[in-house]
């Protein structure tokens, strides 16, 4: 009897804990409900694992509490550490160490079942996806972290045989998993799928330029839950395999989303190697080659002037602004703007900065109003009739070459068409690349001019030239 009611309080505080994640999700679609969201997600999370703690007899509390309070010091210190423009890596570590728990989870829990009785069958296919999806979630994180924190290069990294090698590997956790699930475990063989797991890992990101690796991030998102989704089965826990399967669900929207913004199928982006080709242009001839290119020069105070007469003004942010801290520089430049009545809003293309949804945390944190950030989609069209473009350290979002030249590593990228306003003012330090290392005809054409110096400075100088204008 005691044991029924407390199975039903689990279960029903298991599908109260579901219901507020799903919840949670729905409100994460909007940056004005967002916030809300994230904290329903988190009481949803923290009723599962207080009420899981109660349900089994896991292991002592004095475990788990020292467990938990390495854990989250580690936690609480790396988050407050990182900076902003690191987020992209921290994430991919965390999702990364996701996709290692689930693989060892599921390796710990089979060897505990095999202890009692033969595990083989249905069980015995959880077992090897949740091991082997984990772990090349865990590896393939761990790559693509180093290589956005610049540990490792960049650039593709190639060798002969590669793709042969990768499907050999896959080959082998199809036969070694097989053996599992017809009850032919040797003893290793699931540390075998879970040692060539982790070497697959690697090996399907160290191909992988940098400029793709928002893409392989969310793919590898969607892995881990589908690694914790596995892993659930095996441990017959009803919460693990919904929240696993919202992970692989939303991760794979995720990845959807970024391969349309990057204009990168998936099959292009794991067996492309993009990158390997792409010569760093910086410098190099917009369009025919050795045409001759000017740049034209402008100051905080003609840039003011033009502000103060213009009627509507767009701002494209990008990780220039990021890099400088200068959101609430640039907010205060549209207060003031906006105080003399002109018509100012953000246009926020969607792999701007180096995370999803960077440009609209940036900028959520100096209190712009939502309705300001219009997504490219929707403000592309009103280009051609607005009086001014403030670029603030964008560059690829806006190079026209993704629109124009076919030869370009990023023709075909959906960008912000900011080329078509009447006038066009790029904020950024020198004439330096952006993230996929290519020049920009932007920069060069009769509409553009150019106000260097840091993002933050520039801005705060505009807001003081704008008050004397
Ligand atoms: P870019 O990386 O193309 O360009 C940023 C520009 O900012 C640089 O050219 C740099 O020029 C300028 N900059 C840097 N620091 C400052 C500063 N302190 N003040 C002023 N300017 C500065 O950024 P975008 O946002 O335009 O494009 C994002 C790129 O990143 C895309 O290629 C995207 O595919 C990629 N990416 C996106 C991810 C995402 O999820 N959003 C993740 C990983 C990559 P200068 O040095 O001259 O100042």
């Amino acid at each position: 009897m005691i044991l029924d009611a407390r199975t039903g309080l689990i279960d029903v505080t298991y599908i109260i804990a579901i219901v507020l994640l799903i919840l949670g999700l729905k409100k994460l679609s909007s940056p004005a409900t967002a916030r809300n969201g994230n904290l329903l997600a988190a009481v949803g999370v923290f009723l599962a694992l207080g009420i899981t703690l109660l349900d089994r007899d896991i292991m002592s509390y004095g475990e788990l509490a020292l467990g938990i309070a390495v854990g989250g010091a580690i936690g609480i210190v790396a988050a407050r550490r990182v900076q902003m423009t690191a987020m992209p890596q921290m994430v991919g570590l965390l999702n990364g160490l996701g996709g290692g728990t689930a693989a060892l989870v599921s390796l710990a829990e089979y060897l505990r079942l095999s202890s009692i009785a033969p595990v083989r069958g249905g069980e015995a296919v959880s077992v090897v996806l949740g091991t082997a999806i984990g772990a090349v979630s865990f590896t393939g994180s761990a790559v693509a972290f180093a290589k956005l924190q610049e540990l490792l290069p960049g650039k593709p990294v190639q060798f002969m045989m590669q793709r042969v090698l990768n499907a050999l590997l896959v080959a082998a956790i199809a036969v070694l998993g097989a053996m599992m699930v017809t009850g032919n475990d040797t003893g290793s063989t699931p540390w075998f799928v879970f040692a060539v797991a982790l070497a697959l890992g690697a090996l399907l990101v160290l191909p992988i330029g940098g400029g793709d690796m928002p893409v392989v991030i969310a793919t590898l998102n969607a892995l881990t839950g589908i690694a914790a989704a596995f892993t659930g089965l095996v441990l017959d826990n009803e919460m693990l395999v919904v929240a696993g399967i919202l992970v692989g669900a939303s991760g794979t929207l995720l990845t959807l989303l970024m391969g349309k913004a990057m204009n990168r199928s998936l099959g292009n982006v794991f067996f492309g190697a993009f990158g390997a080709g792409a010569a760093v242009a910086v410098g190099g001839a917009p369009g025919a080659a050795g045409a001759p290119k000017t740049v034209r020069q402008t100051t905080a105070e003609d840039t003011a002037v033009a502000l103060a007469y213009a009627r509507k003004v767009v701002i494209g942010p990008g990780y220039g602004l990021a890099v400088a801290e200068g959101q609430h520089a640039v907010r205060e430049l549209a207060q003031e703007l906006e105080r003399r009545g002109v018509d100012v809003k953000f246009a926020i293309h969607p792999v701007a900065g180096r995370m999803p949804g960077h440009m609209n945390v940036l900028l959520a944190e100096a209190n712009i109003p939502y309705d300001e950030l219009v997504e490219m989609d929707q403000i592309n069209g009103d280009f051609d009739s607005t009086d001014v473009v403030l670029v603030v350290g964008a560059n690829d979002v806006v190079n026209p070459a993704a629109r124009e030249d076919p030869t370009s590593p990023i023709y075909g990228m959906p960008i912000l068409d900011v080329d078509k306003a009447r006038n066009v003012i790029v904020l950024k330090r020198s004439m330096g690349a952006g993230f996929a290392g290519i020049d920009n005809a932007l920069f060069y054409r009769d509409r553009t001019r150019m106000l260097f110096g840091d993002a933050k400075k520039s801005l705060t100088s505009l807001v003081e030239a704008l008050r004397s204008v």
